[in-house]
């Protein structure tokens, strides 16, 4: 009989990857998304899958997860929201609020292994230390951000704030109550790669519209922070989730600027030349040690992770976004 995996979040961008990684392997998936509608489109995209769905309309409310987790072996959670149209309590309060609620429900789940939760780089950067030079950020850093700046806003702000709270909710929450399951957090900066689920370019997932903005012009900023690829991050959660341990991962392929992604574009896609924005490309910050923080991934690599270099990433997104732009008459 197949492990049964709880998907929580399954309509997602990372969560997706996630969901075939998991249905290639051969494991049974209980996803939660929040309406039917969205179980019918992933239905539609794993026809032949052992695959079931729990609909969970928000992760906030208390017991929403009690009968979702009936029966299954590993959680993984990834519902929380990853967008900038709010702030304050609207981004706290599910993030913190939903990982408390599935720890409490896991409780009452004898069967369950371990929960992976899917935490940020936003956990671990000092926001105030900028770019940092000569730091390396590791599993040991911790984002320094307060519950009451993360109300304060803005978006930016609430979201890390609300990731460094849900994270650290998950290691005192284990402290405190001594789960019989192990836990594990995922900690990536900007993901990127192929969309597989639901999106159009309205509601492009948050991390991909960086590339978009790239590939059009509309909203380009010079921009610097870690990175890594929507594939390798799946990898990481099952891999996270099949290990033994209670263990925090930094997960980043290293740290790129967006004036690094442009002249790559420009290779690739010839044809964009016009939409493509210039700038005086020999002005490029360099991201090295000396000048840029860096990210160490030594641990997440002897887990097993394997990570794409920044030409692949940037390539295979803007593939995946230009057929999308294509198909709705934006490019
Ligand atoms: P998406 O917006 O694509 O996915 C977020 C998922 O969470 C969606 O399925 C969404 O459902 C669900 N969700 C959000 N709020 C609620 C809620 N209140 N109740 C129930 N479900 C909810 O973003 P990503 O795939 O990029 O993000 C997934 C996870 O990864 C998040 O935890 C995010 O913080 C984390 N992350 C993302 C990074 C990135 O660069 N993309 C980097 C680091 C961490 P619906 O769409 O139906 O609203």
């Amino acid at each position: 009989m197949p492990s049964l995996v709880l998907l929580t979040g399954a309509s997602g961008f990372i969560a997706f990857h996630i969901l075939q990684l998991l249905l290639d392997k051969g494991y049974h998936v209980r996803a939660t998304v929040r309406s039917q509608a969205k179980a019918d489109y992933i239905e539609k995209q794993f026809p032949d899958a052992k695959l079931e769905f729990a609909i969970v309309e928000d992760v906030a409310e208390k017991g929403t997860f009690d009968k979702a987790v009936k029966g299954v072996d590993y959680v993984v959670h990834t519902a929380s929201p990853f967008h900038m149209r709010a702030m304050g309590l609207d981004l706290l309060k599910p993030a913190v609020d939903g990982t408390h609620g599935i720890l409490e429900a896991a409780m009452k789940e004898p069967k369950i292994k371990k929960l992976v939760l899917t935490s940020s780089f936003a956990a671990i950067a000092n926001v105030m230390k900028g770019v940092w030079p000569g730091h390396v950020y590791t599993e040991e850093d911790w984002s320094p951000l307060t519950r009451e700046q993360g109300m304060e806003g803005p978006a930016a702000i609430s979201y890390r704030a609300s990731k460094k709270l849900a994270e650290k909710t998950m290691w005192d929450f284990k402290e405190q109550h001594k789960p019989t399951f192990e836990v594990a957090s995922i900690c990536p900066p900007y993901v990127f790669g192929p969309v597989l689920n639901e999106q159009s370019m309205e509601t492009l997932n948050t991390s991909n519209m960086l590339v978009w903005s790239c590939i059009t012009g509309e909203g380009f900023k010079e921009m610097d922070a870690g990175y890594v690829d929507v594939r390798d991050v799946a990898q990481a959660h099952l891999l996270a989730m099949e290990a033994k341990g209670s263990e925090r991962y930094l997960i980043g392929s290293g740290v790129f600027s967006t004036y690094q992604m442009v002249p790559i574009l420009r290779k690739h896609f010839p044809e964009l030349d016009a939409k493509i924005p210039k700038f005086d490309e020999s002005k490029t910050t360099p991201m090295d040690a000396k000048s840029h923080f860096q990210i160490d991934n030594s641990k997440s690599r002897k887990l097993g992770v394997q990570y794409r270099d920044f030409e692949t990433v940037v390539v295979d997104t803007a593939k995946s976004l230009i057929a999308m732009g294509k198909k709705e008459g934006k490019l």
